[in-house]
């Protein structure tokens, strides 16, 4: 659905975006994390064929961005970090006119602003002008005309940047639902547990350059070891179920009524020590995984090029 190839923009002295490639397909969300200047929006504004690049070429939803460059606006939702609003006209107004030039019919635009002001509570505030809008309004509303026209392909950037929490959760939730009607999805964050939430894929750029891409478990698992498990026990259970659990995983500390242990393959490790640490009359009381963020994944590789 989204195909990039050595994607480049150079803007004078300053290389932007550096050959990126990537596939994204229907069906799946990819976060762009990466700091402030890393190239993120511009990768996006040459998505959405606001942008031409310097070098390589982009294709989505089968059309290439600079030759085909209609075609790419009517299949792309875009939502940009500030939305162009026309801040004399209501929102009912600029919604109207973003679906006429999508090529909406009246009675369907009117439908889908319908339906969508509703979905975002937005309702009772379609014929307010703009300027009147708070900033998290202006976010929703921006967010209703990318989805005006239900493009198969959304780029959103900073898409709950202004939201109140339970705005937020709505928008999330949203983009969770639209990816499983099968949208390709790329989203620009600097909220990290929200990247690591939506996303199927993460990428993390700096200075232009995709320096990681996987999965938020191939991450961790990457840039931080295969993943930490903890199992516990009664207190008065536990004497020696270290050395139990070290016949089969890397113990990495133990005290009383707990045991850390690192498991390449825990889906066949764990069983195995579990009906050790029973025969061994030891009975556990949870066995899980030692939750690890993809903050700390994060700051290890931003730092790493500081
Ligand atoms: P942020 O997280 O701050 O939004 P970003 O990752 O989206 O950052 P971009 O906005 O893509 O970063 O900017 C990448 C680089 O390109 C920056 O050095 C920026 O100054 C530069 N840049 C972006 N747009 C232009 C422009 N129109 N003219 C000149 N330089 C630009």
């Amino acid at each position: 659905m989204l195909e990039l190839e050595h994607l480049t923009k150079r803007f004078d002295a300053i290389l932007a975006v550096d050959q990126i490639s990537l596939t994204v397909p229907a069906g799946e969300i990819l976060a762009l994390v990466g700091p402030n200047g890393a190239g993120k929006t511009t990768t996006v504004r040459m998505l959405s064929a606001i942008l031409k690049p310097t070098a390589g070429k982009a294709r989505v939803a089968g059309y290439d961005t600079v030759t085909q460059a209609s075609d790419v606006r009517c299949n792309v939702g875009l939502l940009t970090e500030s939305p162009g609003l026309y801040m004399r006209m209501s929102g009912r107004e600029y919604l109207d006119f973003f679906g006429e030039i999508r090529g909406l019919s009246v009675s369907k635009r009117g439908e889908r602003i319908h339906d969508l002001a509703d979905w975002f509570h937005m309702s009772e505030s379609l014929d307010r002008r703009l300027g009147e809008y708070s900033r998290g309004m202006k976010q929703k509303i921006a967010l209703v005309r990318a989805l005006l026209h239900e493009p198969p392909v959304l780029l959103l950037d900073e898409p709950t940047s202004t939201l109140d929490p339970m705005g937020a959760r709505l928008v999330r939730d949203t983009i969770l639902q639209l990816r499983d009607g099968q949208r390709a999805i790329v989203i620009c964050t600097h909220n990290l547990p929200e990247a690591e939430e939506l996303a199927d894929r993460i990428a993390i750029i700096r200075r232009g350059r995709i320096v990681e891409l996987g999965t938020p478990a191939e991450l961790k698992t990457r840039l931080l070891g295969f993943p930490l498990l903890e199992v516990r026990f009664a207190p008065s259970a536990a004497n020696g179920a270290a050395a139990v659990v070290s016949q089969f995983a890397s113990v990495e500390g133990a005290s009383t009524g707990w045991v850390h242990y690192r498991a390449e393959q825990p889906e066949q490790v764990n069983p195995l020590i579990l009906r050790a640490l029973l025969e061994a009359d030891m009975p556990v009381i949870s066995l899980q995984e030692v939750p690890r963020s993809l903050e700390s994944v994060y700051l290890r590789v931003v730092a790493e090029g500081m």
